[in-house]
């Protein structure tokens, strides 16, 4: 199996940001944003950047496969591959648009390497702070070179955590709002990838979370899995970017997921 070097990663992101992210961060014009659908904003950056990853990540696998969040907006079928392509590699290339428009400091650039069903690797970078948090499947996750490890012990009601709460049907949307009362605190970034990164590094315990676009959970799955925590669909499934179940939740550790899936179904 194709192992990645980190460096080679943080390096072709770091040339990015300075070229597409930092330039126009604070910089935007009207022109820059446009709405790609009813509710969500798009930028001319997150579009250049998605290509110019496009070109760059097949450079380094060639004959690999792309799938971008922006390249999906306009060809949806693209989404339908994972289980028919070997190497394949999957890019949000702003998460936390919004943020990004807005001035917030909470955005990042996300990539995975998938192969069939296997998360393989998977990178989180920082564009203001230059951090680059990375996982390997059976390797561990590591914050810059820092390996993380999750100790969190935390019961349901001393912990904090984010839902996402767009999404429901009636049926959950009525479950959600109760179980929303069993938690300390619910707050959330607008950056879900951060959020990922804050269950391995122990600053957050839970995400309970709809609507799963791979490019969005990938790379945090396999963050938050290789640093000890714990993921599972509703059905007690563990997360499968094959799979098109929509609800999940992720726990800095299994006996607080457990609890939070005992909750939901009561
Ligand atoms: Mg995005």
């Amino acid at each position: 199996m194709i192992e990645i070097d980190n460096y080679k990663i943080k390096t072709l992101l770091f040339d990015i940001s300075k070229k597409f992210i930092l330039p126009k961060y604070k910089n935007l014009s009207n022109n820059d944003i446009m709405f790609k659908n009813k509710n969500d904003l798009v930028t001319v950056v997150d579009i250049n950047v998605e290509e110019e990853l496009n070109k760059k990540l097949l450079n380094i696998i060639p004959n690999s496969y792309f799938i971008g969040e922006e390249k999906f907006s306009k060809t949806p079928e693209i989404i339908n591959q994972y289980n028919e392509k070997n190497y394949c590699w999957t890019v949000d290339p702003i998460d936390g648009t919004k943020n990004y428009i807005n001035g917030k400091e909470k955005f990042v650039i996300m990539i995975s390497l998938t192969y069939f069903k296997n998360i393989l690797q998977t990178w989180i970078y920082n564009p203001l702070t230059e951090d680059l948090v990375s996982s390997r499947m059976n390797y561990g996750s590591y914050f810059n070179d820092k390996k993380l490890i999750i100790t969190n012990t935390k019961n349901i009601n001393d912990s904090i955590g984010s839902i996402s709460s767009k999404y429901w049907d009636n049926d959950k949307y009525e479950k959600i709002i109760k179980l929303k009362n069993s938690f300390k605190k619910i707050s959330s970034y607008g950056c879900i990838g951060l959020e990922y990164v804050d269950i391995a590094r122990n600053i957050r315990d839970f995400l309970v979370l709809s609507k799963l676009y791979p490019w969005d959970h990938l790379p945090g799955i396999l963050i938050v899995r290789e640093a000890g925590g714990f993921d599972s669909y509703f059905t007690e499934r563990s997360y499968n970017h094959c799979s098109d179940e929509q609800n999940l939740i992720v726990t800095g550790n299994y006996q607080l997921g457990k609890k939070i899936l005992n909750k939901l179904m009561e």
